[in-house]
């Protein structure tokens, strides 16, 4: 099974992918967080993509394209993916089919997650993450079990992120507007976009997911 998870910065993508990691054992490609791990390693692409993800800008769609290909590379047919954060253009939407089918796959599900937007500026700038294992939490909604420390790995050490902030955010919500969004009606002629709440507590979305998922995967 394969799935996109789509929603403006905040709406719950992250959290829920990594659930579905959990329940079903399926892979998640967040283009996010490989992004971020370039510019940590110092790579070519790293080098490219730091100044525009700081701005909160879009980094190209060759270079996210790239990486979501040689990812997939990587994975065996059976093992079941969740795009998080990709596509987020009609150029990405496109590169995707030709992606997946070049390797046989197929696009089973398209998970919108419907939100707030107005409400999205407090999610991210509460947004944190286990520094070892990546878990991820907030200040308000999702604390960790034992105050300072991480429930998955024990962890005290923790991070957020250069672009977690209220003015980087109106860009970011900005190009969610105006490219991303877009592209929903790609996937509504093909009858795959499902719509869930966001706004709903993290356990209610999760079950609306696993309701529309079913037995798959
Ligand atoms: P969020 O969690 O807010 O949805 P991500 O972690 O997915 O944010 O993305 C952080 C930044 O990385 C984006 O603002 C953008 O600069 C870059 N980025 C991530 N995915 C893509 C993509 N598919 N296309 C272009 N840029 C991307
Ligand atoms: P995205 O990947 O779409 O940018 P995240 O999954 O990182 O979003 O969620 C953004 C922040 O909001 C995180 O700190 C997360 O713990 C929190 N969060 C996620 N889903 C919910 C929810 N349904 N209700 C309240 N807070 C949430
Ligand atoms: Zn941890």
């Amino acid at each position: 099974m394969n799935i996109i998870l789509l929603g403006p910065p905040g709406a719950g993508k992250g959290t829920q992918a990594s659930q579905l990691v959990e329940t079903r054992g399926m892979i998640q490609l967040s283009t996010g967080d490989m992004l971020r791990a370039a510019v940590k390693a110092g790579t070519a692409v790293g080098l490219k993509a730091k100044a525009v993800m700081d701005a909160g800008e879009l980094v190209s769609d060759e270079i996210v394209s790239g990486i979501i290909g040689e990812a997939l590379d990587a994975l065996p047919l059976t093992t079941g993916v969740i795009f998080d954060g990709y596509p987020r253009t009609a150029a990405q939407a496109h590169a995707l089919d030709d992606i997946l089918s070049t390797r046989g796959r197929t696009l089973d599900f398209v998970i919108e997650l419907e939100v707030d937007e107005a409400q999205l500026i407090e999610r991210i700038v509460g947004r944190y993450t286990c520094a070892k294992c990546g878990a991820g939490y907030h200040d308000t909604f999702k604390k960790p079990r034992v105050a300072g420390v991480c429930d998955v790995c024990g962890s005290t050490e923790f991070k957020r992120r250069p672009d977690d902030n209220a003015e980087t955010v109106r860009t970011r919500m900005a190009e969610y507007r105006a490219k991303t969004a877009p592209i929903l009606p790609i996937y509504e002629a093909r009858g795959l976009v499902r719509r869930v709440d966001g706004m709903a507590d993290i356990a209610h979305v999760s079950a609306a997911i696993d309701a529309i998922l079913g037995a798959m995967g």
